[in-house]
Formats: C-alpha cells, sequence, structure tokens
C-alpha cells in the first residue's frame, strides 16, 4: 500500500473561492487511520460544478485496497468492541469538537465539490454534527433490559456490535449522510466501510482525518472509493454484516434487493417527490416564503425538497408574488456573497432537468418562470439551471411523475383540502409533505389523513432532529420501512439484541429429574 502524501487540503489551507486549482491532486483512500494513494487504473473526474475545472481525480478502488479495507475492519473489530463503552464515548465527544472547529473546512469541500452555497453547507455540516452529538449518549442508549421472570430466574438484554458494517452515501449531503451513519455505527462498537459519493467525496475525507486525530483506533473507520464497482464489492464481502444506503430509488431499489438476499441488514432512504399544500387561511407571507426557500434551496437537490405546490381554492391567485419572490434568489457561485442557490451537481443533471422543463411545456403545462439558459457573469462554464417554476401541471405529466432534483417548482390546483390530500396520497413517493393554515384542525385532519412520513405543519423541511428518525415512507424508503436512519431505530439497526436468561437455585431446590415439556418459566 502506498500512503499518500497527504488530504489536498488541509486545516489551514482551503478553497474559499472557485479559482482554478493548479495542483490537483488525486483523492486519496483512508485505511488504517493512513491515507493511501490508489493503484486504480480508472478515475472518475470530479469537476467544480460552478466552473467545470477539475478539482480532483477520484480513484474507482482495486479489489485489493476493496479487499485491504474489509480486512483492516475485521482486524480492529475485536479490541473496538471491548473498548469500554465510556472510552467510546470520549472519542465522539472529542471528534464532535473537532468537526464544529473544522466546520468552515468541512462546507468549503461541500461549496467546492458539490456547488451548494457556503451558507446552506453550514447547514448539510450541522445537520449531521446533531447525530453525532446524539451518538455522545451511547452508554444510555446502549444499556439493556433485565427483568425477573420467575423464582430466581431473570432474563437480560443486551446490545451488541454487528462486527464490520458499510454506509454508501449519495453526492447532495456530502457531510450530513457520512454523518447519519459513522457516530452511530462506531460508537456502538461496529467498524465501518464508508464509501462517499463519488462526484463529492472530499468532506467524508474531512471527517476520516477528524476520525483519526479524536482517537479512533485504526480500522474502525475506512473510506473506499468508486462507483457501482466497490458498491458490488459490499452487497456480496460476507463480512460485512450491513449496509446503510441513502440516494436514488435505482441504485437503492438493487442495493436493497440484492444486499437481502445476501442475507445483510440493508437500511436504504431513496427518491422522493415532495408536496406543499397552501391552504387560503395560511398566512401567505410565511407560507410563500418557506415554499420559495424549500422549493429552490440548494438548488433544489434536497430529498426533502419542496418540488410539488398543491395550492388549494385561491390560492393560485398568489401564483405571481411567488413567482417575484422566486426570481428574486441570486443564483450563483456558492463562495459568492449573497448567493442563494449555487449550480446543479454536473452538465448531465442540468440537461436532464432543462428536458423535463421542456417535457412540462410540451405537455401542456406553463412555464411562469424559466431559469432555463441562465448563467451568472462570472461563471458561464457552470451547470446552472435558475429557479422555474411550471403551472397548470396535472398528474400524468412527467415533470409531476419524476423527481426532478433541480430548482424547479411543480404547481397543481385542487378545490378543497380533501382533494389534496387525494392527490399527495395517490403519489408514489412519501417522503416529507408540508400544509400551511392557521388552523388547527385542518392540519390535524391533515397530518392523519396523509401518508407521508415526516409532516411539516407550516413547517417547509420537517427533517426530524437525531432523538427521533428520519422517517419517510412508500417509494422513498426500501423494504416498507423496515429500518430508518438515526435515532432509535439506527441504534437497533446498527446493534444485534442478545437476550439472557439465567437460573440460579439454592442446592436443595435443583431440579431432580429431567423435564420433557417445553419450559415456560412460569
Ligand atoms: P445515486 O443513487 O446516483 O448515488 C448514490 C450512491 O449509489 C453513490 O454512492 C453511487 O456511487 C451509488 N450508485 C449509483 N448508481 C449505482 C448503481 N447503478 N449501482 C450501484 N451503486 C450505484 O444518488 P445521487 O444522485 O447521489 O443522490 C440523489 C438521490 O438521493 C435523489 O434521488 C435523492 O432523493 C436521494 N436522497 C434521498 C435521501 C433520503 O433520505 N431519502 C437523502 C438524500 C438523497
Amino acid at each position: 500500500l502506498k500512503p499518500a502524501a497527504a488530504l489536498a487540503f488541509d486545516s489551514t489551507n482551503y478553497p474559499t473561492s472557485h479559482e482554478k486549482i493548479q495542483d490537483v491532486q488525486d483523492t486519496p483512500y483512508f485505511i488504517d487511520n493512513k491515507f493511501m494513494k490508489s493503484e486504480a487504473t480508472q478515475f472518475i473526474e470530479l469537476h467544480d460544478p460552478a466552473t467545470n475545472n477539475l478539482v480532483t481525480r477520484v480513484p474507482q478502488s482495486t479489489d485489493a485496497e476493496l479487499k485491504a479495507a474489509v480486512e483492516s475492519a475485521k482486524k480492529a473489530f475485536p479490541a473496538w468492541r471491548a473498548t469500554s463503552v465510556m472510552a467510546r464515548q470520549r472519542i465522539m465527544f472529542k471528534f464532535t469538537q473537532l468537526v464544529r472547529d473544522n466546520w468552515d473546512r468541512l462546507a468549503a469541500s461541500i461549496t467546492l465539490e458539490q456547488g451548494k452555497t457556503f451558507a446552506d453547507a453550514k447547514g448539510d455540516v450541522l445537520r449531521g454534527l446533531q447525530v453525532a452529538e446524539g451518538a455522545c449518549n451511547i452508554p444510555q442508549q446502549m444499556m439493556g433490559e433485565v427483568l425477573e421472570v420467575a423464582k430466581d430466574m431473570e432474563t437480560r438484554s443486551y446490545r451488541e456490535p454487528l462486527g464490520v458494517v458499510a454506509s454508501i452515501c449519495p453526492f447532495n449531503f456530502p457531510a450530513m449522510i457520512p454523518l447519519w451513519s459513522i457516530p452511530i455505527a462506531t460508537a456502538t462498537g461496529n467498524c465501518l466501510i464508508l464509501k462517499p459519493s463519488e462526484r463529492d467525496p472530499g468532506a467524508a475525507m474531512i471527517l476520516a482525518e477528524l476520525a483519526e486525530k479524536a482517537g479512533f483506533p485504526p480500522g474502525v473507520l475506512n473510506v473506499v472509493h468508486g462507483a457501482a464497482k466497490t458498491v458490488d464489492f459490499i452487497i456480496d464481502e460476507p463480512a460485512i454484516k450491513a449496509i446503510s444506503f441513502v440516494g436514488s430509488n435505482r441504485a437503492g431499489e438493487y442495493i436493497f434487493t440484492r444486499g437481502s438476499a445476501n442475507g445483510k441488514r440493508v437500511q436504504a432512504n431513496l427518491g422522493a417527490k415532495n408536496h406543499a399544500a397552501i391552504l387560503p387561511d395560511a398566512n401567505k407571507q410565511h407560507a410563500l416564503n418557506s415554499i420559495v426557500g424549500a422549493a429552490f434551496g440548494a438548488a433544489g437537490q434536497r430529498c426533502m425538497a419542496l418540488s410539488t405546490l398543491v395550492m388549494v381554492g385561491e390560492t393560485k391567485d398568489w401564483l405571481p408574488e411567488l413567482a417575484e419572490s422566486a426570481k428574486a434568489l441570486k443564483v450563483n457561485g456558492g463562495f459568492e456573497e449573497g448567493a442563494d442557490l449555487g449550480p446543479v451537481i454536473s452538465p448531465q443533471s442540468k440537461e436532464r432537468i432543462e428536458s423535463l422543463i421542456s417535457s412540462a411545456e410540451e405537455e401542456g403545462a406553463t412555464i411562469l418562470l424559466d431559469g432555463r439558459g441562465y448563467k451568472p457573469a462570472k461563471y458561464l462554464n457552470g451547470n446552472w439551471v435558475g429557479p422555474t417554476i411550471i403551472t397548470n401541471v396535472k398528474p400524468h405529466m412527467k415533470c409531476y411523475r419524476e423527481e426532478i432534483f433541480g430548482p424547479v417548482l411543480v404547481c397543481l390546483n385542487v378545490d378543497s383540502l380533501d382533494e389534496a390530500v387525494d392527490l399527495i396520497n395517490a403519489n408514489e413517493y412519501g417522503n416529507g409533505v408540508a400544509i400551511f393554515t392557521k388552523s388547527g384542525a385542518t392540519a390535524t385532519a391533515f397530518q392523519k389523513n396523509i401518508e407521508a412520513g415526516q409532516v411539516g405543519i407550516n413547517v417547509p423541511i420537517p427533517v426530524p432532529l437525531p432523538f427521533f428518525s428520519f422517517t419517510g415512507n412508500k417509494k422513498s424508503i426500501a423494504g416498507g420501512g423496515v429500518s430508518t436512519f438515526y435515532g432509535k431505530p439506527g441504534l437497533q439497526f446498527y446493534t444485534q439484541l442478545k437476550t439472557v436468561t439465567s437460573l440460579w437455585k439454592a442446592e436443595d431446590a435443583i431440579s431432580k429429574a429431567a423435564d420433557v415439556a417445553m419450559p415456560t418459566h412460569s
């Protein structure tokens, strides 16, 4: 194995602009607490989405490197599981402090590689850090239960780590989603192999560096790279007991099916089409601001973006104001002062988004605000799509059926709350939903009848904090939601329950003859 020099960007020297990088370095992989230079023959070029300048080359990890990562994790596991829970807690405290200390550096890596604005990238880091902070309470969370179930007999339950586990991440939250796995998987005593998105692994590499500094022993966190080939290795490698996946339906349904068939635990959060229902009695200003922020923030590349607006009754008359507000957003390089949204991830993504906008036009919808062709003067080569609003959309249209994952809001009209609920429930996805109303009765009826798994009442992006769980529903989560990320279900996912039933009797009470009937302990 060849050591790599260090991370291309260190804590004192990291980019804070979209200037072309002169000394482009390949992304290393991370094994046994060291950054290594890959022997890969295939590389994935990573371009700054605002300029399309080359930032780094991400290796497709070789078979030998992937196997070495598993061997390293296997070797680390016995000592790590035997490390006291308080020692693991202390490492997690240190890790959270280091993430906080490196907050700007992590966010800068995200802005450079993923494209979102610096302020938004800071939010990406913080939402992940909150999960790590939650994992600092691991001794309480790991506690089992005990009950005297009969005379002299008790049953106790323990939570035990699984062993080697893996996490496969999407491009849109380069820090938050690795941090959905790293803290919980490791604090519970597992060794984790992380595969960040090949489109923006920089934040994950910084997290690996911080994990080493925090005191994670070698092999507890390894980072490998690549695309489908690495994923297939993870799915088929028998030593890997569980896979956390976040990403598209195409990849996630495949990983869930094949991983489960291989006997692994798989949790998989998938795509979305989140609706906002706006009622005539809503606080208009709050509703419009929330919808514009949640539809166009991060250039619509959030799995909880509000990409679909259901306008109930006369709220359709609010469209001109909505369009004015969307039009006022500043689309620019993410490091630029005052930028509201950055570019989309790739030229292919831009092309896909624009073709979905065109399909809406062809199917008879109206393009009320058209973001196609927009380019900020300073960044003519970026993957730009300006805020776009499509009205008069009908459920059969392609722009309604497909996840657009860009700064595009599609708008439908209905006459009543019931109609809004029926429309939203007819959609296959069920990640999140929001309602804007001042009526408690309306909100309660909506909350009861809606099938989406995360409901916001006057809250645009209701992603629960780490003590709850990320509870998408329907096609937005694989396996009928058998396991959700973080919170109690996250803890459950990364641990195996063991129960021990014991009998301690005084000598004279010991049984005298074999009893072949099923023991009932009663
Ligand atoms: P993606 O599915 O393209 O990639 C996710 C991961 O899967 C990457 O690590 C990638 O290398 C791997 N991958 C991609 N194609 C593969 C294939 N054919 N076989 C095996 N592995 C493959 O997703 P993305 O574009 O990076 O992320 C955007 C998607 O993720 C959107 O659909 C979004 O809604 C979803 N997402 C969902 C949540 C959630 O919690 N529900 C959160 C964030 C993103």
